[in-house]
């Protein structure tokens, strides 16, 4: 009784531990889609970086902009001249 006791939680913590790998490898693959992804420096909105337009402001900072932000930034310039 007691062996068939100690062989059901032998195999649930093997169980256990399967689920847990197998969400810490799934976890890795969202992270590195993350690294392709950035915020738009106006509207913070969370796009792939490729829909970005990128500029280099001052020694290190880098912006980004969506295309709505600088279809709307384009609008208030021609609405000023
Ligand atoms: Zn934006």
């Amino acid at each position: 009784m007691t062996i068939s006791i100690l062989a059901v939680l032998f195999l649930a913590t093997i169980l256990a531990l399967a689920v847990f790998g197998f969400r810490a490898i799934i976890r890795q693959g969202k992270a590195k889609e993350d690294v392709n992804r950035e915020r738009c420096s106006i509207c913070r909105t969370q796009y792939n970086s490729s829909q970005l337009v990128e500029r280099q402001v001052g020694d290190y900072r880098i912006l980004h902009f969506c295309q709505s932000c600088i279809i709307s930034l384009h609008s208030e310039v021609i609405s000023k001249n």
